[in-house]
């Protein structure tokens, strides 16, 4: 049973009263992030070091509270929404650069710096930090590795996995470890890897060593616009079967083009049905060279234009669209819900084709902006939830656009994750025995169900007796080895 008072008391006293907060209003403040789902919490604490996360950690144990992890709160997943008597502890007050390492290529930073202030502070050095979700303005290191987020700029450089060497976590149990290694390597289990993306499922991260990436030496960003979605999205596929891999493919339809324009003034032509950012990056000829495999593969399906950025000013401007698309929607509607399903990139015709044919289906305004170099669908429902009936036929078409791009070979999530919203669909493509096997990692750190419940599994997905059995066959087969095996 949860003491809250008593929970409060000692993190007052070890965090100082202005860091915990209980008065309804803020509790209410804290209890969803960017998603559709609103849950309800009992305490929220601001640590500003790492110890201060250390005792939150032993102080909700001790009390009897679950712990929910929280950065910016930007997620689209209900990750950092929290459930019944839990402490939210949220990393917004951790935002310091520790230290800057260029000679190694690396950098630790505090978990809740903003992506954006990173990338910035990097930059005198020649350096940047790689993935560049959307929310890069607001939304935290801490919350991005712990998402695996992705952005435009991951489909040359990778997600944020790949740029991350070592993390220093707060397990459940109040522990601090290592994961990874400011090396190339580690020996054993590569833990930091299971730790990233485990939506706060299996610790507090506290601080993040990041790998730093070359500015490039030249870049090149194109405006490409199509009278067909279908003429659009057969070029992204063109583009990569050419063999080059541009820095970033982002694909926007009409919708979205129209809405962003209004938005940010950024010159988009409101008339085409779907346009292409396509941005290649590296040495002066390497440039040449991507650009010219691109207006080739572009020419081939039909495009109307194509715009190239005169100045850093106007590559800005066009990426400034881009990256504001989500809050222009607003003018759409006032409430939006995506998923952000991956597929095989050869299917991105089918598969929009199909998204608009739910969306006509269920009488709901759909737009589509998304990462189209790896497939990563976000269509956008636009919608009023205060009118009844609505949401209920949102949640049916959302599952619907879930279910097509399983179907067509795809994946559940490409970079937000699946926390509340997507945890129902697990088992569209994890049989029981993947779950079980999901749960046991979950448990190994996490006995005692401590770290975000209900997040990520499915309910009833449990470290299962099968597992166990296997375990003790494989301990069985250990113990029969033949005298002599050991070296
Ligand atoms: C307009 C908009 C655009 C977006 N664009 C993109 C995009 O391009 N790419 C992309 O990947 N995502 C995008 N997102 C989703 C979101 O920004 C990312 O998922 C982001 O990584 C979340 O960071 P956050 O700091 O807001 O984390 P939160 O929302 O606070 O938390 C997200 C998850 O991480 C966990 N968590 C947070 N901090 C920690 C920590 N220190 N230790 C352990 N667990 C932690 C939480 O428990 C939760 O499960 C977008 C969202 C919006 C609103």
């Amino acid at each position: 049973m949860a003491d809250v008072e008593a929970a409060r008391r000692a993190l007052e006293d070890a965090l100082g009263q202005s860091e915990v907060l209980s008065d309804p209003l803020a509790l209410r403040l804290y209890a969803r992030d960017a998603s559709l789902v609103e849950g309800g919490c009992a305490l929220v604490a601001f640590p500003r070091r790492l110890p201060d996360v250390v005792a939150c950690v032993r102080i909700a144990g001790e009390h009897g509270l679950p712990i929910v992890p929280r950065g910016s709160g930007t997620g689209l997943a209900g990750g950092s929404t929290p459930i019944g008597d839990a402490l939210v502890v949220v990393t917004s007050k951790m935002t310091d650069l520790i230290e800057v390492r260029p000679a190694d290529r690396l950098a630790w930073v505090e978990p809740g710096l903003a992506n954006l202030d990173l990338a910035n502070a990097l930059r005198p050095y020649g350096f940047t930090y790689a993935p560049d979700p959307s929310s890069q303005q607001t939304s935290s290191i801490g919350g991005n590795v712990s998402t695996n987020a992705g952005g435009p700029h991951c489909l040359a450089y990778g997600v944020t996995s790949n740029h991350v060497l070592a993390l220093d976590v707060v397990l459940p149990d109040g522990n601090v470890e290592r994961l990874g290694s400011e090396g190339p390597e580690t020996a054993g289990y590569d833990l930091r890897a299971v730790m990233v993306g485990s939506e706060g499922t299996l610790g507090v991260v506290a601080a993040v060593c990041v790998r730093l990436t070359p500015l490039p030496p030249a870049v090149r960003t194109m405006l490409l616009d199509f009278e067909t979605v279908a003429e659009c999205a057969a070029t992204v596929s063109a583009i990569i079967a050419s063999g080059v891999v541009p820095a970033a493919v982002e694909m926007m339809d009409n919708g979205i083009v129209v809405a962003a324009e209004r938005f940010a003034h950024a010159g988009y032509p409101t008339d085409a049905a779907a346009i292409l950012i396509v941005e290649v990056d590296g040495t002066e000829a390497a440039v040449e060279e991507q650009a010219a495999a691109v207006e080739s593969a572009a020419s081939a399906n039909g495009v109307r234009t194509i715009r190239v950025a005169a100045d850093e000013a106007e590559r800005a401007l066009i990426w400034k669209g881009r990256k504001s698309a989500f809050g222009a929607v607003a003018q759409i509607a006032p409430h939006y819900h995506l998923h952000d399903c991956v597929v095989p990139r050869s299917k991105l015709v089918d598969v929009l084709a199909g998204v608009y044919d739910i969306a006509e289906r269920h009488d709901l305004i759909v737009t589509n902006v998304f990462h189209a170099g790896d497939g990563n669908l976000h269509p956008l429902l636009s919608f009023d939830r205060t009118v009844p009936g609505t949401l209920e036929r949102v949640l049916a078409a959302s599952e619907e656009i879930v279910r097509l791009c399983v179907d067509a070979g795809g994946a559940l999530s490409g970079e937000h994750g699946i926390g509340l919203e997507k945890r129902d669909f697990m088992p569209l493509v994890f049989t029981a025995e993947d779950l079980s096997a999901q749960a046991c990692v979950r448990s190994a750190f996490d006995p005692d169900a401590r770290m975000n419940p209900l997040k990520v599994l499915p309910d009833g997905a449990r470290c299962g007796d099968f597992a166990m059995a296997r375990g003790n066959d494989a301990a069985r087969a250990a113990a029969e080895l033949p005298e002599g095996a050991w070296l």
